[in-house]
């Protein structure tokens, strides 16, 4: 597949109408002419450049995922399922505090919170509850207000668009929270394919990325949930295992349960054809626990992937530090994981594939991949 920049005019047409767009940002704040209006991005100006960062940056334009990895992590720790794999964990926030604001284990909010303390970074990028929950990038500075941070927001935040911003100000070390689609964007970033914005990325210090099944239209997401309950009343909501098969809301007035059938139709349309369950491209990888115990124990923790060296100092500090408290990995998780993240594939693959009805066309996605090509054929 021939990789290629291009400008405004290619993205819209290859990205936003073609109804790939995750909403990431990463084309927002590098210019005046991209907006983020709700989960969606649009264009206020049209531009004749002939090679933006819009498109080179833009985690739905096409990419040699392979070479990417192979630049950006130590050949050797990759794993075709699942990328770099430096270490697999269990952990959790030793802080009970943090673990209470926190989704699962807290270990995303402590990790980064350590981040901030140590001078590993003086910016975080998290997503903050905005209105009627749409979410919004939010800049951090304080360590201690990063845990009222915490939680999962099921729509798509635009961190990146916060990143360009901050980053374009420039003299910062700035820590990023992201969906798998964002670390990719970021990835694209790290490659400086245009001198404008080459000295940019220097600033970005270390990638959390969250494990991401899908997320889901705000505007479809909070239409169904006022059938159930005032958004006020909501206090968070998460997605148990697959076989519960259930969106469990968290609300004032106890938990609501829905059935995925009834979330599905919820789910964004771009979600359908994301190849990465894991985020691939981040330093430090952090999705919900799997426990012998079930899944009430099991909420409590976090599975970690460590993907890099500097993942790899910030999760060893922390536990030298007492912060995170560690559980022995029970047997066959990895495999189970590396299962999850192929099904996630095969799904894009084939979704993409059904699109475009060629083998050799998945769009943004290269047929010659390694790991996707042979599902494409497969499938
Ligand atoms: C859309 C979405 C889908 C997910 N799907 C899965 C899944 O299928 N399987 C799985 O195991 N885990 C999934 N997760 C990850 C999981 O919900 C937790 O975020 C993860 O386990 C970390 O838990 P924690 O307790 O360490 O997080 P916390 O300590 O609570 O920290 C979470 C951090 O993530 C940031 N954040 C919240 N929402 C977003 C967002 N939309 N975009 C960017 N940053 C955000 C917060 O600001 C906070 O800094 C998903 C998360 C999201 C946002
Ligand atoms: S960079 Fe992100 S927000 Fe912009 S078009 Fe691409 S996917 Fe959408
Ligand atoms: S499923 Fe993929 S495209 Fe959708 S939010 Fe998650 S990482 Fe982004």
């Amino acid at each position: 597949m021939q990789m290629k920049i291009m400008g405004q005019k290619e993205l819209h047409k290859e990205v936003r109408d073609a109804k790939f767009c995750t909403g990431c940002g990463a084309c927002v704040n590098l210019c005046p002419y991209h907006a983020c209006y709700h989960d969606e991005v649009v264009m206020l100006h049209a531009c004749d450049l002939k090679e933006g960062g819009c498109y080179a940056f833009c985690p739905r334009t096409p990419t040699d995922l392979e070479a990417l990895k192979k630049r950006l992590f130590d050949p050797k720790d990759l794993v075709p399922e699942i990328g770099a794999v430096k270490g697999f964990y269990i952990t959790r926030s030793a802080d009970p505090a943090i673990r209470a604001g926190a989704q699962h284990g807290g270990t995303a909010t402590t990790l980064l919170t350590l981040a901030l303390q140590e001078g590993i970074i003086d910016t975080a990028v998290v997503a903050d509850e905005g209105a009627a929950l749409l979410p919004e990038g939010a800049m951090v500075q304080d360590p201690k207000a990063i845990k009222r941070r915490g939680k999962s927001k099921f729509v798509v935040s635009p961190n990146l668009a916060e990143f360009n911003r901050l980053a374009k100000e420039g003299g910062k070390k700035i820590g990023m929270v992201v969906t798998p689609c964002q670390a990719l964007a970021l990835a694209k970033m790290r490659e400086k394919p245009l001198k404008t914005y080459a000295d940019r990325i220097d600033q970005l210090k270390l990638v959390i990325g969250l494990f991401c099944g899908w997320a889901l239209s705000w505007r479809n997401l909070t239409a169904l949930l006022r059938k159930k309950i005032a958004l006020e009343e909501i206090e968070g909501m998460d997605i148990p295992p697959s076989k519960y098969h259930l969106l469990q809301l968290y609300t004032k007035r106890g938990e609501i349960d829905i059935s995925l059938d009834e979330v599905n139709s919820s789910v964004r349309g771009a979600c359908w054809y994301c190849p990465d369950l894991t985020a691939e491209f981040s330093d430090i990888s952090v999705g919900s626990a799997r426990l012998p115990e079930g899944w009430e124990v099991a909420k409590e923790w976090n599975q970690v992937i460590v993907r890099t060296s500097r993942g790899e100092q910030l999760l060893n500090l922390a536990r030298k530090k007492g912060l995170l408290e560690f559980r022995e990995v029970p047997e066959g998780n990895l495999e189970k994981l590396k299962t999850a993240s192929l099904g996630k594939k095969k799904t894009a693959v084939k979704n993409l594939k059904l699109r475009s009805r060629d083998p050799k066309n998945l769009f943004y996605l290269d047929p010659e991949d390694p790991v996707l090509g042979p599902l494409a054929s497969g499938l």
